[in-house]
């Protein structure tokens, strides 16, 4: 089986493993385990920031970020694809009580005036008391519902920008910053200078079993700190997995580029095929998403399983396939096989399955 769900499915190798069982460990509750302390302190150099903090996912990162940024009742700005916003459980509202404002991203791309737009014109004679404070923006990059879309540093720099004229913190989910650097040669410390704020994934392509650091000031990683605690995530010897990701950090992020090289592979294999709808253009760095447009994507995604591929159905047409380090150039390869065979044995069969509303190529309407 083929196996490009998700990066996330990436398996520790064996020099990984053997970092993790030799780790030196203590109570992270405690502050204690030496692995632990380490990791967030390189994190903390490598993105420029004051300090760091180990946690379990990427969604307690950003959940803890957007509880230490607000209080109760606040609005919190969000692209209306953020992941932070779909698919993290409904926890800004569950655990930190807070109004989503949504911005109109293209890919997870919104302007300056879509904030202008979204925070509306403040004027003496309407009361200050009545709207939501807009506390906290929140901007995702890579975007993954977006399709791993990377934020052009001109427009990202005139949001900030914008955001902090207008009063509002800033936090990136940079799950996948680590591939909008490798895409555009701009280190993960030039974006993460724009934010108060930032969260990175180990869990994914970086190959790391378990993990993410949210990286900020030294008062912010503070209250995240008790935040943390709150939401259940004090751990104890997690010095055995933050090794991973210490591990991952010095020996995995330079090979992210062959990735990207075989995400562009499989794009340009299956684009020209008939049923299928994808421009090459708009993968940019590790995820592939395209749509079907022959026949239902939860059926097409069932066809490839039969064969091999394992894929994932996002929305009625959208299907997202991501390389990640244990896929070999000749399991693309083969992918492209299986995905020809399945779209060349039913174009023309069924017709255009037309979906109305449909999002673009790229962009997923729904899922993950
Ligand atoms: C995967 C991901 C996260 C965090 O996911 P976890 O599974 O909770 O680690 C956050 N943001 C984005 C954009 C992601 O793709």
């Amino acid at each position: 089986m083929i196996d490009l769900r998700s990066d996330t499915c990436s398996q520790p190798t064996e020099a990984m493993r053997h970092a993790m069982a030799n780790a030196p460990v203590g109570d992270d509750v405690y502050g204690d385990d030496p692995t632990v302390k380490r990791l967030e302190r390189e994190v903390a150099e490598f993105l420029g920031k004051e300090d760091a903090i180990y946690m379990v996912t990427g969604t307690m990162t950003n959940q803890v970020a957007i509880r230490a940024h607000t209080e109760h009742g606040d609005a919190v700005l969000f692209d209306q694809n953020a992941h932070v916003y779909i698919l993290e459980g409904g926890a800004p509202a569950a655990f930190s009580g807070v109004l989503p404002r949504l911005l109109p991203g293209v890919r997870g791309v919104f302007s300056p005036d879509d904030l202008q737009a979204a925070l509306g014109v403040p004027h003496r004679f309407f009361p200050s008391t009545v709207a939501a404070p807009a506390k906290l923006l929140c901007i995702e990059n890579t975007h993954n519902l977006g399709g791993g879309k990377v934020w052009p540093m001109e427009r990202l720099k005139a949001v900030c920008q914008t955001a902090r004229q207008r009063g509002l913190a800033l936090h990136l989910d940079g799950a996948r910053l680590w591939h909008a650097s490798v895409a555009t040669g701009i280190p993960e410390s030039e974006y993460a200078t724009l934010f108060d704020t930032v969260s990175i994934c180990f869990s994914k392509a970086m190959g790391a079993p378990v993990g993410s650091v949210l990286a900020g000031s030294r008062d912010f990683i503070t209250r995240a700190r008790r935040f943390k605690q709150q939401f259940g995530g004090g751990f104890r010897q997690a010095g055995i997995i933050a090794a991973g990701a210490l591990y991952a950090l010095h020996n995995n992020r330079g090979r992210l580029a062959e990735d990207h090289y075989h995400a562009k592979l499989l794009a340009e294999g299956i684009s020209a095929l008939p049923g299928i709808a994808l421009d090459v253009a708009t993968v940019e760095t590790n995820i592939v998403r395209f749509s079907v447009t022959s026949m239902p994507a939860t059926e097409f995604v069932d066809r490839l399983y039969e064969r091999g591929l394992y894929v994932l159905p996002s929305g009625a047409d959208g299907v997202r396939a991501i390389p990640y380090l244990n896929i070999a150039e000749s399991d693309i390869r083969n992918a492209v096989a299986i995905i020809g065979s399945v779209a060349s044995e039913h174009a023309g069969a069924a017709g255009r399955f037309g979906t109305p509303g449909a999002a673009p190529a790229g962009q997923s309407s729904a899922g993950y």
